[in-house]
Parts: structure tokens; C-alpha cells; sequence
């Protein structure tokens, strides 16, 4: 498939007109990866480079080194073994001292390829075996003084498996790219105008993909991933500002432009706890924000128990006010029936009429609820996803709260919108999952963001503690002396996939008899809550566990988001290492709500992976959430993280980091931002090349997204 830039491009020529390239391997470059213009591969960046800058002495290497570069003559050859314990072992010296190689595989080959006597250059990672150094499988070639590679900085390409059968390796693609930049370098168009090469003192375009793939030194290589990472970042940004622009234009929003009786008296008489500063400083934004005439998007990230509620609560007064209706979507029943209850609760008493739709809502009820809906009798509506079905129809929908947003999709948020025939409702996302500044910037570039940076007061930080299974007596010390003092524990299970739903369950029941085996009734009362439950069953065992007849709460996941019961002060997280951190600290979240002291406990086993290992420290080390999302992105990468692909911002960083790039970010979304207030529909002269480049970037991105 070709594509063509009006700016006709040397680099959209088919990948089989290039040298070295023919059918079979464009065909494999082409299912592998994805190449098959010049263009995409040259943009086929190392995923390392090894420096081949030094070379050691045999004298000095010790087992720690990564990697050692050794020039040394062969002394010594031979086989050793039968079978599958058959090795080939080399000696070299370098005059400084004597090391061995070793092969296991491929020996006829190497013994063929090795002269005794002749001098090479030898690299890879050395080990200790007893009392001598060796390195197995290490790369060898004949050294030549002129010709040898020492002294450079080598790329390293990725390679798969079909690539090798193939015999595509890491130096066939080097010699491609090596190929190709000698027959394009001159021809390469730069897509950034000269005045931000010169303001952000960049290296060109053709400098820069010459220097990626053949670094002329250290500076040189790192201003190269300078430029194509600044490149990267600028073109994203640019992207999704200035669809962000096009937005605000275009998208009439319903003005409400008091704010009246509702939200006032409920602030004077209603209002249970002064605000916090953040929370005060956050209405203020999403109400300057919904009297504008411009259709509010907004993202309000707050760390758990920052208290969101409250603030959905009062922008929903606000819509109330200007004669509208208001409804809020939260993900599980669980969390729907909280929020009705404490939200009918709080408002008791002022002339708003609150209704709750969930699943479980009876027939009556709900065609009550439709009708009154309808007719705009109801003020505010709160449920669950049933909230979307086509029969749920509004008078007239002002405002719509998505709470716990990680759990739903774009396409539910869109039908959302939907819900008010004239024009669509302003919507504001609320995520307990703090999503660091840099991914926001990104993934929710073109909404809005509001954050609650502060707990309300008297918080007591939740102390977070690691057992092996091993010390599973200490547990159940712990929960023994915090019932003994009047309070509850939760202790959940993870619920991983679908598909093992039946041998989790067995988890949670096994869990659940061992816990009334040392907790025995009727001196404790345990309840169990899970997801394949009927609803009723749920509510009765989170009634008892709420108005505190129970003791024990074993649950799975079910409680995650949400629940509020201020007097379970431990919770408890089995097989830990199955949760992800941005997981655990969501149900750690669930205590640390009233004034006492409160605890989490991480059950693990005893043989943890790096990963889980470096999970568990964190969430022992910190409680601020955004540290946490911090950690989890470097853990997962940004693909992975809730939330980043129903954002509806496909994005595919080569060079950048989201996370170690984020001052170059804000720099390049700095820069955007600039040329679109001078430009806002990119038509000047000078930047004509950039909004080439702009557009064909979005044709490949809605590709990409159409097939992911
Ligand atoms: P989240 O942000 O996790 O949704 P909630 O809205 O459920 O948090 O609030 C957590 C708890 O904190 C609730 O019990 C709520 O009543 C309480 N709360 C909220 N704001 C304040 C405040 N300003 N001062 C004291 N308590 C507050
Ligand atoms: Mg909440």
C-alpha cells in the first residue's frame, strides 16, 4: 500500500527498490515489522548501542563487568563432551592475561571459523566459573586493524525469530540502513520550521537519522535522540491540541450561568465538614468551566478518600439550579447504592428529587423512574451502567458524572452524550487512579484536568505492611487486636480472569473457612461478598458489614472502588502479588477513613518476581497515589495502564518516554501550543512542511487504531 504526501517523499518508495532487499526479505520485514517504504525503515530505530569505544585488558576483567571488548590471539582450541554435554572451548590471551570461551551449540561451526594463532576481537558478558573467568557464546571476528569496528558505537536492532530464519539479523539491518541513508541522506525533507530547529537548538532532520543509526560519537547520539524524541513528543502534542482547539469551537455547551438556591443552602446548612482547599478550588474550575458556552470535558483526578463525591455532588447542584437534570454513573451497584444513600442523606431536607437505577431496580420502580425522568420531575439520577440503555430518557440532561472512569469505555462515556437530544451535556470524569501529569498531558490531552491534591484533615496515613505466608499467625494477631477494639477487617482475594472464575471462588471459600476456623462464630461474625452473587446476597453482606454486625468482610475485588465504611481500619490483600500497585492502592484505599490508626497487610508468597518484589516495596514505602501511578508506569509502560486505551488517543512512542521524558513533554507541548496560538489552523507558508507531517502522522495513527 503507498501513500503519498503532496510533498511527493523519496522516503514513501517501496522498501524492495532498496539494495539487499529482495522479495523474501521484504516480505519478512514486512509481517515482522511493519516495513515497507524507506521511510519506515529508517525510522526502525536500535533498541541499544553497545559501546565498542574501550577495549579491556584480560588483566582487569572481573565477573561484574556487563559486557567486556577484548582484543587477544587464539592459544588454544578444542572439543570436549559427548552428546548433549559436548562444549567447545577456546583460550585467548592478550599479553595481560589468558580467558576461555565457551560454545555449547554450533561447535563444528566455530571450530572451522577459529585459526590458531590468528587475533581477535571478542566481546560479551564474562562469568566466574570456579577459579577461572569465561565468556560463553561471545561475539568473535577476525581482527583487522584497518577494518574493525573498535572505536565505534554499534547499533543494536531488535530481532525475532522469523527474522533470524530469515538470516535477517541485527548487522543485515545495520547494512540496510547503511544502504539506505547513503541514497537518501540528501533528500530528506525536515518537518520542523527553522525557527524552532534554531529556538530549541536541534540537530536537522538528516543529521539527526544519520547520527541515530550511526553515532559519530556520544554527543553526537545523544543530541540525534534529542531531536527525533523532541520530534516525537512536538508531533503528538501538536496533534492533540490542536484537535482540542477544533473542539472548543465547534462544541456548543448549555450555559449555566447561576449559581443558585440548590448549591447555596446545601453549602450553608447541608454541607457536613467544611471543604477542603482543593475541593473548593476544583468547583470553582468546573463551575467557571460550565458557564462559558463551551461543552465542558473534564478530567477530576483525586487520590482515594480525597473526597470526589462531594464535588460531583455540588456540580450537580449547580445544573439543578439552572433548570437541569444531573445524573452520575458509577461501575459497580455496590458503589451505585453508597452513593444514593449518602447523596439522599446529604440532601435531605432541600426540594430535589434523587433516584437511583441499577440492574437490580425492580420492574415498578423503574418504569416509575423512566416516567418521571421524562417529565422532569427527577433532579438527579444515580445507578449504574444501566443508566445508558435507550429507554432511560431525560427532559432535559445538563451534567454527567462518570465516577471510577478507568472502568468505562470511550464508547459508553459517547452514549452518554447521547442523552440529551439538543446538545450534549457537560461530562466530568472523576478517577481515583492518579494518572501521572505527563500520561494525562497525553492520553487526556484534549480534556481538561482538574486535581485534588489533598486529603481532608485528620487523615492518618495507612500503615502498610508485607507478610510471607509464613507469618500468617502475625496476621491474624493483628485482626484480633483491631477487633478486639471495636473495629473490622477486610480480606480479599483477587478475582484474575474470567476464565478462572471457578478456582478463585475456591480460593475465597477455602479463605473464607480458614478465617472462621481461627475466627470462630458466633463470638466473630465473617460475611463473604463476591461478584457472582445476587445482588440481594451482596447487599445483605455489605449491610451487615456496613451498620458494623460483622466483623470480617471477605470479599473479592467487588470492593475495590468506592465502598466507605469508615471503621474498617485493616485491609487485608492475599496473593498480593496478582494485584497490579494502581489495584492495591485502590483497596487500600478502603481504610484509613475514619480517625483511627489504620493498616494494610500484602500477603505474599515467599518467591516474588523483581517486579512483584518492587510492587510490594512501593506500596510498604509511599501513600501518595501519584508516586505510585509513577512507578506503575515505569512498570508497565503506558500501553498497559487503565484507562489508556479506551482514552481514544492512540499513540506510539519509538524514542520518548512518557515517564523519563517528561520535562521534554512539557517543552514540546510548550512549543505547540505556540505555533497553534500564532497559527491555529497551521496555514502559513513556513508551515507547510509540519502540517504534512502532522496529517500523515494522523492517517498511520487512525490505522493503527482501526486495526488494534
Ligand atoms: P473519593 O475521592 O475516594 O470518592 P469520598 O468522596 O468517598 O472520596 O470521600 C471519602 C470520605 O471523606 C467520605 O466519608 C467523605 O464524607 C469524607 N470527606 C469528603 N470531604 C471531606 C472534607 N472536606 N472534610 C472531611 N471529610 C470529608
Ligand atoms: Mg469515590
Amino acid at each position: 500500500m503507498q501513500r503519498r504526501s503532496p510533498l511527493s517523499n523519496i522516503l514513501d518508495t517501496e522498501i524492495t527498490y532498496l539494495n539487499g532487499v529482495g522479495p523474501q526479505r521484504a516480505a519478512v520485514l514486512q509481517k515482522v515489522l511493519g516495513i515497507s517504504t524507506f521511510g519506515d525503515l529508517l525510522y526502525l530505530f536500535p533498541y541499544k548501542y553497545i559501546n565498542r569505544t574501550q577495549v579491556h585488558r584480560i588483566a582487569d576483567v572481573t565477573e561484574d563487568a556487563p559486557y567486556v571488548q577484548l582484543v587477544a590471539k587464539l592459544v588454544g582450541m578444542g572439543a570436549t563432551g559427548q552428546g548433549r554435554n559436548s562444549r567447545f572451548t577456546a583460550i585467548v590471551d592478550d599479553g595481560t592475561g589468558r580467558m576461555e570461551l565457551v560454545w555449547f551449540g554450533g561447535i563444528r561451526w566455530i571450530a572451522q571459523k577459529l585459526k590458531p594463532n590468528a587475533t581477535y576481537v571478542i566481546y560479551g558478558k564474562p562469568a566466574r566459573y570456579g577459579d577461572r573467568l569465561s565468556i560463553t557464546h561471545p561475539e568473535i571476528d577476525p581482527y583487522n586493524p584497518e577494518k574493525s569496528e573498535i572505536g565505534g558505537i554499534i547499533p543494536a536492532y531488535s530481532t525475532s525469530e522469523s527474522m533470524k530464519n530469515a538470516h535477517i539479523s541485527s548487522k543485515t539491518i545495520a547494512q540496510l540502513q547503511r544502504t539506505l541513508i547513503e541514497k537518501v541522506h540528501k533528500h530528506i525533507n525536515e518537518t520542523l520550521p527553522p525557527y524552532i530547529i534554531e529556538q530549541e537548538r536541534l540537530m536537522t532532520l538528516p543529521e539527526a537519522l544519520f547520527n541515530v543509526h550511526f553515532p559519530q560519537s556520544q554527543v553526537l547520539l545523544e543530541r540525534a535522540l534529542y531531536r527525533l524524541k523532541f520530534e516525537e513528543l512536538f508531533f503528538l502534542q501538536l496533534g492533540i491540541l490542536r484537535r482540542r482547539n477544533g473542539r472548543n469551537v465547534q462544541t456548543q455547551g448549555h450555559v449555566f450561568g447561576t449559581v443558585g438556591d440548590m448549591f447555596n443552602r446545601f453549602y450553608a446548612e447541608k454541607l457536613p465538614f467544611p471543604l477542603t482547599d482543593a475541593q473548593k478550588r476544583v468547583i470553582r474550575e468546573i463551575r467557571a468551566d460550565m458557564r462559558t458556552g463551551r461543552q465542558m470535558n473534564r478530567l477530576l483526578q483525586g487520590d482515594v478518600g480525597s473526597g470526589k463525591t462531594v464535588v460531583a455532588l455540588m456540580s450537580m447542584l449547580i445544573a439543578v439550579d439552572n433548570g437541569f437534570q444531573a445524573c452520575i454513573m458509577a461501575p459497580t451497584e455496590i458503589l451505585a447504592n453508597q452513593h444514593y444513600e449518602s447523596m439522599s442523606k446529604m440532601l435531605s431536607g432541600l426540594p430535589i428529587n434523587v433516584g437511583l437505577l441499577t440492574g437490580s431496580s425492580r420492574k415498578a420502580e423503574r418504569n416509575a423512574l423512566h416516567r418521571a425522568l421524562e417529565q422532569g420531575e427527577l433532579h438527579i439520577l444515580i445507578g449504574t451502567h444501566a443508566l445508558l440503555e435507550d429507554v432511560v430518557q431525560f427532559h432535559n440532561l445538563g451534567l454527567v458524572v462518570i465516577d471510577e472512569q478507568q472502568r468505562f469505555g470511550v464508547a459508553q462515556r459517547a452514549r452518554l452524550w447521547d442523552k440529551n437530544a439538543t446538545s450534549p451535556p457537560h461530562v466530568l470524569v472523576m478517577t481515583a487512579t492518579p494518572i501521572p501529569r505527563t500520561l494525562a498531558m497525553t492520553v487526556y490531552g484534549d480534556l481538561e484536568v482538574s486535581v485534588i491534591d489533598q486529603l481532608p484533615p485528620g487523615r492518618k496515613p495507612v500503615r502498610t505492611i508485607h507478610y510471607t505466608d509464613a507469618m500468617r499467625e502475625r496476621l491474624f494477631g493483628l485482626m484480633r487486636q483491631q477487633i478486639a477494639e471495636g473495629r473490622q477487617v477486610y480480606v480479599v482475594y483477587p478475582l484474575i480472569r474470567e476464565s478462572e472464575k471457578m478456582e478463585n471462588l475456591k480460593d475465597l471459600q477455602d479463605g473464607y473457612e480458614s478465617i472462621t476456623r481461627a475466627f470462630p462464630p458466633p463470638h466473630y461474625v465473617t460475611v463473604v461478598v463476591h461478584g457472582q452473587m445476587s445482588a440481594d446476597d451482596k447487599d445483605f453482606g455489605m449491610n451487615q458489614f456496613a451498620s458494623g454486625r460483622a466483623h470480617i468482610m471477605v470479599a473479592t475485588t467487588v470492593i475495590e472502588v468506592g465502598v466507605n465504611v469508615p471503621n474498617a481500619t485493616l485491609m487485608v490483600i492475599e496473593s498480593a502479588e496478582r494485584f497490579g500497585l494502581s489495584q492495591l492502592h485502590q483497596l487500600r484505599g478502603r481504610v484509613g477513613r475514619g480517625a483511627d490508626e489504620s493498616y494494610c497487610v500484602l500477603m505474599t508468597s515467599t518467591k516474588l518476581s523483581a517486579d512483584s518484589r518492587r510492587r510490594m516495596d512501593t506500596m510498604v514505602a509511599t501513600n501518595d497515589g501519584f508516586r505510585i501511578a509513577e512507578v506503575d508506569l515505569q512498570l508497565r509502560g503506558p500501553g498497559d495502564i487503565e484507562g489508556t486505551l479506551q482514552s481514544g488517543t492512540p499513540f506510539d512512542l519509538r524514542l520518548a518516554s512518557i515517564t523519563a521524558d517528561a520535562p521534554l513533554m512539557q517543552r514540546a507541548r510548550q512549543t505547540a501550543q505556540t505555533v497553534l496560538d500564532t497559527d491555529p489552523l497551521l496555514q502559513l507558508p513556513h508551515h507547510a512542511a509540519m502540517a504534512t507531517h502532522l496529517n500523515t502522522l494522523a492517517i498511520k495513527r487512525t490505522d493503527f487504531g482501526g486495526i488494534s
